[in-house]
């Protein structure tokens, strides 16, 4: 396949150009050399693999894998691995640049990777995903490592699959490596709090956003779009500090109740139906796109990307906008926004809750030893809030948003870094 270049398309309004393009504002902040850009643009490894894995009919189908790693000069590179019909080269360079400032913001000492594989998750069969994450595995075993490239579950991928690349890994190297994955089930080394991490983040990054507004958690409205791991958790944890959430959707529809939903029904409801909200009767039933629009205090869009764009900014209401999924907001819509007086706590710093655990993960299967949950909260919610107050101070210092603020700070670190560590 040949290679793609790491920026995005540039013809349509897209999550990874998207990207880019705040990459690039930030770029004019700081003004980096031409020499300093192309090493935080080009990934430092791609690597393309075909995988061969017989299917229960019997047939042998030869699956197209990928790793890159964006970047490892602040550390071994981390991201996921995504399972997904539309994965491409193109698109996983652009998350594992993502990663990159992620991992920079939090203050994390990894670098940024994802990987991904062209396969439909939903029409495979359990034995089937064994066989291809194993396959993937061992063709990446020069790759991963807990020095060098440590995955994680993605979309299509969660902590099964996490525990058969750790074995597979394992096997090939002749002992049992925990800290070659994170994101595991905990009775293989998994972490406490990991589930949560990513909905704590952005309760924590909502409720410092709202003290910079002067909003009170117990005056608050919240509007929640998803409501699976991330959404439902961060409505259930907004929720315990007194905040009101109105509307949450997921993929059968948005739920409304101006009197306020009780999250951990809606939670038992899902539980209990299949994993989603059809039929809930808690609330009325709106049209999903509305749910945007609703006049809130906080919106969380916290399902996909690419879901406030050009075309409904101009009618957000909300005061604020706190990204709990990657992407949702596009390059136009930030202008639109930001001419509206809209607040958006961007996705590399209001979702960094779920890598920041994985961090901990990582750091308790090295030292073999594990934390309780109690420590782990802990740390996890001084993390964010410290890189919130970061990004904030950054934010004013240079008379810019909240987002740019974030990328000048991940930019200019793995980029002094790379100045001190040098190279040929
Ligand atoms: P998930 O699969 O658990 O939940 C996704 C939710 O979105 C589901 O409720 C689904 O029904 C809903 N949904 C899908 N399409 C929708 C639509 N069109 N309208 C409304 N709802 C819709 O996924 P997740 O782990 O909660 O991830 C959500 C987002 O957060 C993704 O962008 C993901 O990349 C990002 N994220 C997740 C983590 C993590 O730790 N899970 C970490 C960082 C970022």
């Amino acid at each position: 396949m040949q290679y793609l270049e790491p920026a995005p398309i540039k013809d349509r309004e897209n999550p990874l150009e998207s990207m880019m393009s705040r990459f690039d504002e930030a770029v004019q902040v700081l003004g980096i050399s031409d020499e300093l850009y192309q090493i935080l643009t080009i990934p430092a490894r791609q690597v393309i693999v075909g995988l061969p894995v017989t299917m229960d009919s019997g047939e042998l189908k030869v699956f197209e894998g990928y790793r890159v790693i964006h970047s490892t000069i602040l550390g071994p590179g981390k991201g996921g691995v995504r399972f997904d019909p539309d994965v491409s080269l193109n698109e996983v360079n652009a998350l594992a640049a993502w990663m990159t400032w992620k991992c920079a913001v939090v203050d994390i000492p990894f670098g940024g990777a994802k990987g991904g594989v062209a396969c439909n998750p939903r029409e495979m069969s359990a034995g089937e995903m064994e066989r291809l994450i194993r396959t993937y595995t061992k063709a990446m075993l020069e790759n991963f490592g807990p020095d060098k490239d440590i995955p994680a579950p993605d979309m299509g991928t969660g902590a099964r699959e996490m525990a058969w690349l750790m074995d597979e890994y394992s096997k090939a190297k002749g002992k049992t490596v925990h800290g070659v994955v994170t994101g595991k089930p905990l009775v293989l080394g998994g972490s406490q709090g990991r589930v949560e991490a990513t909905g704590r983040g952005v309760m924590v990054s909502t409720l410092a956003s709202m003290a910079k507004l002067g909003i009170s958690p117990e005056k608050a409205t919240i509007a929640v779009q998803g409501f699976g791991n991330v959404g439902s958790w961060a409505a259930s944890l907004l929720e315990d500090k007194g905040c009101k959430i109105v509307a949450v959707s997921d993929i059968s529809g948005a739920y409304y109740n101006e009197g306020g939903i009780d999250i951990k029904k809606a939670i038992d409801y899902r539980d209990q139906n299949k994993g989603t909200l059809e039929g809930f009767k808690e609330a009325e039933k709106i049209d999903p796109d509305d749910l945007l629009l609703l006049p809130v205090d906080v919106l969380i869009p916290a399902a996909k990307e690419d879901v406030i764009t050009g075309r409904n900014a101009a009618q957000i209401q909300a005061k604020l906008i706190v990204e709990g999924a990657n992407g949702p907001t596009s390059a136009k819509a930030d202008v639109i926004l930001k001419d509206k007086g809209i607040i958006a706590v961007p996705d590399i710093l209001a979702n960094a809750g779920g890598v920041t655990v994985s961090y901990f993960e990582w750091v308790q299967n090295r030292m073999g030893y594990k934390w309780p949950l109690d420590r782990i909260v802990r740390r996890c919610e001084k993390a964010i809030n410290n890189a919130f107050d970061h990004v904030y101070e950054v934010s004013l210092k240079y008379d810019v948003s909240l987002r740019t603020a974030a990328y000048i700070i991940a930019i200019d670190k793995v980029a002094t870094t790379y100045k001190f560590r040098g190279g040929y």
